[in-house]
């Protein structure tokens, strides 16, 4: 756990906060005395069951690799690799026969 501000990993835990969906961690970095909170956006990022399934069809259909990780960038903001999406389809296209 590092800020995100100035790398320092002197951070200290000050309290929670709450929204309806979750809790996060507050932290106060000692160094440069900046408030973050927790990061768990993009490394827990779980990719939607709907998403994985398009993108298989897609790539059934005959679009590339390349194509379909640009389809799932262009419309459904979703961040992803190539390998990623060949992984999809090795791992999940047997379910989808
Ligand atoms: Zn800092």
């Amino acid at each position: 756990m590092k800020c995100p501000y100035c790398k320092s990993e002197n951070i200290s835990k000050r309290g929670k906060r709450f929204n309806k969906s979750e809790t996060k961690q507050l932290y106060l970095c000692n160094k440069c005395k900046r408030k973050f909170v927790e990061q768990n956006g993009f490394e827990r990022m779980r990719y939607n069951k709907k998403h994985i399934v398009r993108a298989i069809h897609l790539h059934n259909e005959g679009l590339s690799l390349f194509q379909v990780k640009d389809h799932l960038w262009q419309h459904d903001g979703i961040k992803v690799s190539r390998e990623a999406v060949r992984e999809w389809c090795n791992k999940y296209s047997i379910f989808l026969k």
